[in-house]
């Protein structure tokens, strides 16, 4: 397995994952101490947290461990910091990794014989573990065993490991891409949804506490409405305009220095950056509105059309810029109204009176 901090599976509970070397990808610095460490702290997905923390209750009571979970939407909306809180009330371990890691069947073994009853394996980004990978983790997940093939040939011979009982927790942008007997196998999925300007707000004046940021109603308001539904990306902004207000202000985030701050930094009064603007932008200017296969849209922008579907697409259709048709992408009405560029019907309406009162 490569040994790449974020790859590498390590043993977090939850003091050492704030110190520990294999700590996540964005868990530099503030960002740790910015991850909610009990479900009362964390924001927003109110059903998510009411189902859960009833299922958590019956599985301690019970002495049982919890079923496995799947987590499925965009990134950056908290599925990691939520698995995390599971492993914390439960009291249990967990282990952290991504399915790009697990490359062969022989990692997925090392990390599962590790693990203690009860203890969590968090696969983040399940659906890219490779196939040979994903029949291993079917037995385990159901009977708790491995069956491993030794050997090779007419010599090769299957070998059945018994593993303590754990959880499996999955989190993937794409649940669609899962394959349906490993979808089958979770007990429990979630639907992650992108927060309202109102949760982000709350989650924006928390972050400005722990950083010791002093930050006004409205300075937080500004910021959420531009954080596209996304706690990821109201902290990053929070820590940007944090900048600004220490530079150019008295280190107060009010309302007028997060709009300096965020119209420096490109990202428009609903959130959109120049990538949306650009994608937005092309769909109407190239494609005359759409639809527009989103393989091509990507190449005519620059970005890959993962990161279009994954990271940009969510917003926009919840803003109700763009609709996903069975022909492609299209911009809608409000994506020109906010563009500023004339819808076309609107055009061929004026047309349309035009040689009506013409012909009057
Ligand atoms: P994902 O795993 O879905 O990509 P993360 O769990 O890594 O997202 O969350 C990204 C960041 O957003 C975290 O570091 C955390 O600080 C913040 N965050 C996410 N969800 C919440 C929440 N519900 N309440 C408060 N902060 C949150």
């Amino acid at each position: 397995m490569p040994l790449n901090s974020y790859n590498e599976a390590e043993e977090f509970d939850f003091e050492s994952r704030l110190t520990g070397t294999g700590a996540l990808q964005e868990d530099s610095d503030n960002e740790i101490s910015l991850r909610p460490k009990t479900l009362s702290e964390y924001v927003g997905q109110e059903k998510i947290k009411e189902n859960l923390s009833i299922f958590i209750k019956a599985a301690k009571s019970r002495d049982d461990i919890l079923d496995h979970v799947l987590l499925h939407g965009p990134p950056g909306l908290g599925k990691t910091t939520l698995s995390v809180i599971i492993a914390e009330e439960l009291s249990v371990h967990i282990k952290i990794t991504s399915g790009p890691a697990i490359e062969k069947a022989g990692d997925l073994a090392a990390l599962l014989t590790t693990l203690e009853r009860g203890d969590i394996l968090f696969i983040d980004e399940i659906h890219r573990l490779p196939r040979a990978v994903e029949e291993i983790l079917y037995p385990a997940m159901e009977d708790f065993c491995l069956d491993l093939m030794m050997g090779k040939g007419p010599s090769a011979r299957s070998i059945r490991i018994p593993l303590p009982n754990f959880t499996l927790i999955g989190a993937t942008t794409r649940a669609g891409q899962l394959s349906s007997p490993l979808r089958d196998r979770f007990g429990m999925m979630f639907r992650l949804e992108l927060y309202t300007p109102e949760e982000l707000k709350q989650i924006i004046i928390r972050s400005a506490n722990i950083l010791e940021t002093k930050i006004t109603d409205e300075g937080a308001a500004e910021i959420a409405c531009r954080s596209r539904g996304t706690p990821r990306i109201a902290n990053r902004l929070l820590k940007r305009v944090r900048d600004f207000a220490q530079v150019l202000g008295d280190g107060v985030i009010t309302e007028e220095i997060a709009q300096i701050a965020l119209q420096k930094l490109d990202i428009d009064e609903l959130g959109l950056d120049a990538v949306d603007r650009r994608m937005l932008g092309a769909i109407i200017t190239h494609f005359g509105g759409g639809p527009v296969g989103l393989d091509t849209l990507a190449a005519v922008i620059g970005e890959e059309s993962v990161t279009l579907e994954d990271v940009y697409e969510p917003y926009l259709l919840q803003l109700g810029f763009l609709n996903r048709t069975p022909r492609g992408r299209m911009a809608t009405k409000s994506a020109y109204q906010h563009l500023d560029i004339p819808f076309p019907q609107d055009c061929r309406i004026g047309i349309e009176q035009l040689e009506l009162s013409t012909d009057e």
